[in-house]
């Protein structure tokens, strides 16, 4: 595992930029020298990291992007590296565990970047793609204490998915959809105002730093518990109007259709379903267009009602109802979107293959129009 090296980062010009986005932190390894004995039964996931990291020697590159005080705990917030996300010609960005009870999330992310470091290790062209073509960040536990703690929400009791400044343009599901009214409740926001949250400045530091003009990113941010089917949500959370990149969206969409007509993901705009505010993703996407980067984030939200259907008393354990609890069905949810987060990275290699432009783009528009927002 190779880990920051401040100083030297510092002499490579394009890099001064990259270091000023996020602190000086103590490395991966150091923090979890602390805490790693402690850490084996409450959060094996961050072990399992730290174990990935290590088998991938040169192949990952790791960084404390924050350092979460909970109880007797100081948790990192790492991000992983495959390729130099500096000078790639794409970016992929993967993130997971922001909700800290859906360790399933966080746990079909590193099974995928598993695959993605066995496969470098014999597969050149595989192996190629990341010396220029593309880089992957990964960030799978962006909310360690709340993992620590089978919550939702971060050690402060904040949902940090409702936790960014912006509003819902129409009615939300009450509670859900975000609210200020007490910590004690989940789907709290934080006071009007206040400062983000560590995890939340993590995330944003991570977007500030490797999110570049005329470079497009695809986001793929992991998610468990809504609905009986997987669904791929495109945003906005915050209003029933389309996003401008509504036809990249559409091309993406139909690309897959085309390669995968057979696959079982509900694909379209989380606006279908309900609105939210403080969506994290609504926030970066509208901060990065006003600094003109194009970034096109896409929530993965495992059904998790399924599992609970087919096994009930899962009901009684609250982890239960975020993730599969029985054997078969874990494995299948672990080996189930492989393929999918596989054509997401081709997908981003090859960006301007795809990216309708021009008239092309009006008829994406057009189509997005008829598929969903005629209906809104
Ligand atoms: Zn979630």
């Amino acid at each position: 595992m190779s880990h920051q090296e401040p100083a030297r980062i510092l002499e490579r010009e394009g890099d001064m930029e990259a270091a000023l986005c996020g602190p000086d932190l103590p490395d991966f390894t150091t923090v979890m020298d602390a805490c790693r004995g402690r850490l084996r039964q409450r959060l094996s996931e961050l072990i399992s990291m730290e174990q990935l990291c290590r088998q991938a020697g040169d192949l990952i590159s790791t960084r404390t992007e924050a350092l979460v005080e909970v109880g007797e705990f100081t948790l990192p917030v790492v991000s992983l590296t495959i390729g130099n996300p500096n000078t790639a010609k794409h970016c992929l960005i993967l993130t997971a565990g922001i909700h800290g009870v859906e360790r399933i999330g966080t746990q079909v992310l590193l099974a995928w970047l598993e695959t993605v470091i066995e496969r470098c290790r014999w597969d050149t062209h595989w192996r190629a793609q990341f010396e220029q073509d593309i880089a992957i960040v990964a960030a799978p536990i962006v909310n360690p204490g709340g993992m620590l703690q089978d919550s939702r929400c971060n050690p402060n009791g904040i949902d940090l998915n409702r936790h960014a400044p912006i509003d819902a343009e129409d009615k939300v599901p009450f509670l859900v959809g975000g609210q200020r009214i007490s910590k004690t409740i989940p789907w709290y926001r934080g006071k009007r105002g206040a400062d983000f949250e560590g995890e939340f400045v993590a995330l944003q530091n991570i977007i500030k730093r490797y999110c570049q003009v005329g470079r497009p990113s695809i986001v793929v941010d992991f998610h468990s518990g809504f609905g009986f089917q997987d669904h791929l949500w495109i945003p906005y959370a915050y209003r029933r109007q389309p996003i401008d990149d509504i036809g990249s969206y559409v091309a993406l969409k139909l690309l897959w259709e085309r390669n995968f007509p057979h696959h079982n993901y509900v694909f379209g705009p989380q606006a279908m379903h309900y609105l939210s505010h403080g969506d994290i993703w609504d926030y970066f996407h509208r901060q990065c267009r006003a600094d003109g980067i194009t970034l096109l984030p896409l929530t993965l939200e495992m059904g998790s009602w399924l599992w609970v259907k087919k096994h009930p008393q899962q009901l009684f354990s609250f982890a239960g109802l975020f993730n599969p609890t029985v054997p078969h069905r874990h494995a299948r949810v672990l080996r189930g979107h492989l393929l999918l987060i596989d054509f997401l990275l081709a997908a981003a290699r090859n960006i301007e293959h795809w990216q309708p432009r021009g008239e092309q783009e009006r008829e994406m528009q057009q189509m997005a129009q008829s598929l969903w927002y005629r209906q809104l």
